[in-house]
């Protein structure tokens, strides 16, 4: 017979005999939440060790739940190490934090992604971190542009927005005959339309550094934000882990459920996406009121050659993200460009991208760039994300606001 509990109920809630059975099997893993952790005595309290994953130490530093997803993400996109961060634009931070110091020198590509632009002219700037924009489109101008203090070169593929898309191997292959490091903004591969750790499939050629927003394919539902920062070096996962301790930075267990629950349908998602995105932007090139669809998949788009020969190699579909821009006519009004944006009713305004709605965002090429890119055509460019709905119901909400707003 068991003894008579005599404590307060508060104390017998909190310290609770009862465990129950550990063999529980489900579709989804347990979801762990803890700031604190408890540990068993002293000598494991002294001893235990969060970097190497064989142990828990304190919320920040990893639960069952953070590892893994990270797990899984290293399976995605084929690294070996992955940190969490909070947002997408984070994990760019956290990849810059993490190899930067004062005196150093990085260069961006002129179309990356805009706020990786501004946290270099911000943050990285006051802390005497110098930078430079390089010509995506050309090796040669990113080769000019290394100077003897230069460590990282980001790199991104497509180009944010105008989706033009680089010689990634060769943008590559010129830093590392530099010894410099490689970091790749994923988010638009999502570790599916190519193999960043592994980009000509013999182990021989890899990016250093991959930061990825698993607020657009992994999370697909347009309601998480979060991102990852991967690699497979040893001595660069510290570094990042020791960044992220250091600075205090971690996701919280509801978001990792999320998207823990979506990461099994990415690839599908993906497929669906890139299907829709395909399908819009072969309408648009029969479209009077555009002169220049930009899409990677896209015969005569900027660069589909190299989108070709990375991602659809032997002639097959491939894969790319459902995201494209066009460029409309230069001789439409800026109203009526705006107006069109307006009146289609399916495609909401709105920024991001990889959730269930389609989206549009005009944007000004002019203000992004240092000069306007010599592959683009003159105009105004209209980025479009495609979400779940069925293709043809979003051709039909594209046809009648061409038809009503960008006569000319
Ligand atoms: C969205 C995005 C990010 C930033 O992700 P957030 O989670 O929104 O901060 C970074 N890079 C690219 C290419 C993106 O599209």
């Amino acid at each position: 017979m068991t003894e008579k509990n005599t404590a307060h109920i508060s104390t017998q809630l909190i310290h609770h005999g009862y465990t129950p059975p550990p063999d529980f099997q489900a579709p989804q893993p347990g979801i762990f939440k803890a700031s604190t952790v408890f540990f068993p005595n002293v000598a494991a309290m002294r001893q235990r060790d969060w970097k190497d994953k064989s142990a828990y130490t304190y919320g920040t530093h990893g639960t069952p739940s953070s590892f893994t997803l990270e797990e899984r993400l290293c399976s995605l996109e084929g690294g070996k190490h992955c940190v969490l961060t909070p947002s997408g634009l984070m994990a760019l931070a956290v990849a810059s934090f993490a190899v930067l110091k004062s005196g150093d020198h990085i260069l961006l590509p002129d179309n990356s992604y805009g706020p990786n632009k501004v946290l270099a002219e911000g943050e990285l700037t006051s802390f005497g971190i110098s930078h430079a924009y390089y010509d995506a489109m050309d090796p040669q101008d990113l080769a000019a542009k290394i100077q003897p203090n230069t460590r990282l070169v980001w790199l991104e593929a497509p180009g944010s927005v105008s989706m033009e898309f680089p010689d990634l191997i060769g943008l590559i292959k010129v830093c590392q005959s530099r010894g410099v490091l490689t970091a790749l903004d994923n988010t638009w591969g999502a570790g599916i339309a190519f193999k960043p750790f592994d980009l000509l499939g013999d182990g021989s050629l890899s990016v250093d550094l991959t930061a990825h927003a698993l607020t657009k394919y992994p999370s697909g539902g347009g309601d998480v934000l979060m991102g990852s920062v991967m690699t497979c070096n040893d001595e660069l996962a510290l570094k990042l882990k020791m960044t992220m301790s250091r600075l205090g930075v971690c996701v919280g267990p509801n978001d990792i459920e999320s998207i823990l629950r979506s990461l099994p349908t990415i690839s599908l998602r993906y497929a669906a996406q890139d299907h829709s995105a395909r399908e819009l932007a072969q309408w648009w090139k029969g479209q009077k009121a555009c002169v220049q669809v930009l899409h990677p998949a896209v015969e005569g788009s900027p660069g589909h050659g190299h989108w070709q020969a990375l991602c659809a190699p032997q002639g097959v579909t491939g894969h790319a993200a459902g995201l494209f821009s066009v460029m409309l006519h230069p001789s439409l009004k800026q109203d009526q460009v705006d107006s069109f944006c307006d009146s289609l009713s399916l495609f909401k305004l709105g920024y991001s991208w990889g959730g269930p709605s389609s989206l549009v965002v005009p944007y000004n090429i002019a203000s992004m760039r240092s000069n306007w890119p010599s592959q683009l055509q003159q105009g105004y460019l209209v980025r479009f994300s495609t979400g779940f709905e069925d293709p043809q119901d979003l051709i039909l909400d594209l046809t009648k606001a061409v038809k009503q707003c960008l006569n000319f």
